[in-house]
């Protein structure tokens, strides 16, 4: 019985212990389920939201390729993060090849308009309202006309557009004028501006740079004397920060033409040295970055003897030769001619120019006019400046901006 009773005590006891301990392991076991479950569900919550993030990443990316008519790259970002793709995407996807299918022929004018650098300082410049104010007030807009133009421009309908996307050789090596295609209401514009040699002194830009973040920036000098670095400080640069602000503004990227002669160096840059030249090359390539493409507008801009009367082909070849030896280093090569004065050559003279590679041959107009032969193309440039202001109004108003509202107070009349 002892023994029994004994033995009985034992057992109890040990299943007593038995069951605390498995009841332990057992209690611990589900607890550690239950952890493991939440933590799966945060894991997978986190994950969600990440997908959100990249989701919204990518529509916003989609969005402004869109915007910026880079139809088939906004569609190829949209469908090739397949674990991206939902209704918002796919809405998206939608909206853009509803747009690329229902592009139009362009069959009206191609516009071309043209700046020279922008006057940042128009009371030190032009200091008598009463005094007609010379070259500055007839040949230049003022920064803060340029700004109130680009709105207006937009809201019309327009475009910045490549020039080589207006003409170019067929196979056969003949320029033709191609098919463009927008969205309806939309016109393709080309902007060029002349002449940033940045001679002009106070008032104007004095260098382009990049800043110490490789950004592209104007040195200016202010009338008080101070040098200061800004970032409108020329044409280029407020059409940069529109676009940026506005990418249906530019189609696929691109911004205008700059036409550089070579006498006063490049943008502000004598092209001396070495250091000079590397300095003046980095800022031509941030301008192709952004969107600007070269044209040459001569070495010498001269009038008598090379653009205007005694016009000669002796004369042109050395100019050309000498913008290529100068410039074209700094801008690589380029197919586009910006006449210095508007100035048409002809025959032997005009030869030349085509003869070195150009085939597009910019002049000056006062309404549009292009004219395509076989191996080049002619197209003529409205000058935007106070000259314009005052005697195309109504041409500027019927084609570009409200000529009333762009016009600053400060401009003496011409007439
Ligand atoms: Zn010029």
């Amino acid at each position: 019985m002892g023994n029994i009773s004994k033995f009985k005590k034992r057992f109890l006891a040990i299943s007593v212990i038995a069951l605390v301990m498995f009841g332990c392991i057992g209690y611990n076991v589900v607890k550690g389920i239950e952890e493991d479950q939440r933590l799966q569900r945060e894991l997978l919550e986190l994950q969600e939201m990440e997908i959100d993030i990249a989701r919204l990443k990518l529509l916003e990316q989609a969005e402004l390729l869109f915007k910026g008519y880079y139809y088939d790259e906004a569609l190829a970002l949209l469908t090739e993060n397949t674990g991206l793709v939902n209704e918002t995407t796919a809405e998206l996807a939608k909206r853009i090849n509803h747009e690329k299918n229902n592009l139009v022929l362009y069959e009206d004018t191609v516009q071309h308009i043209f700046f020279h650098s922008l006057i940042l300082y128009p009371e030190y410049l032009i200091p008598n309202l009463n005094v007609s104010g010379g070259q500055f007030n007839e040949g230049f807009v003022f920064q803060r006309e340029l700004i109130r133009i680009l709105p207006q421009l937009l809201e019309r309908g327009y475009v910045l557009y490549n020039v080589n996307d207006v003409f170019g050789k067929d196979i056969n090596g003949i320029m033709r004028q191609k098919e463009i295609y927008l969205p309806e209401g939309k016109h393709p514009l080309i902007i060029s501006m002349d002449d940033p040699s940045y001679h002009y002194g106070i008032g104007l830009a004095h260098r382009m740079i990049l800043d110490e973040n490789g950004k592209l920036a104007t040195e200016v000098i202010t009338p008080q004397g101070e040098a200061i670095v800004t970032y409108d400080g020329d044409v280029m640069l407020v059409i940069n920060n529109f676009v940026d602000e506005h990418p249906d503004f530019s189609f696929r990227g691109h911004k205008g033409i700059i036409a550089t002669t070579g006498f006063f160096g490049f943008l502000g840059h004598k092209l001396d040295t070495d250091e000079s030249k590397q300095r003046a090359t980095a800022v031509a390539g941030k301008l192709k970055e952004t969107g600007w493409i070269f044209a040459s507008h001569s070495y010498g801009h001269t009038r008598v003897g090379f653009w205007g009367p005694g016009s000669n082909a002796g004369n042109i070849t050395r100019d050309t030769a000498r913008w290529q030896e100068v410039i074209e280093p700094i801008t690589g090569t380029t197919n586009i001619f910006v006449a210095p004065f508007g100035y048409t050559l002809s025959g032997a003279a005009m030869d030349v120019i085509l003869n070195n590679g150009f085939n597009i041959y910019c002049n000056v107009v006062a309404s549009q006019r292009i004219s395509v032969n076989d191996r080049y193309a002619l197209m003529g440039r409205i000058e935007i400046g106070g000259y314009a202001l005052e005697f195309y109004k109504s041409t500027l108003d019927r084609l570009f901006f409200d000529v009333d509202s762009v016009k600053d107070s400060h401009r003496p009349g011409l007439r």
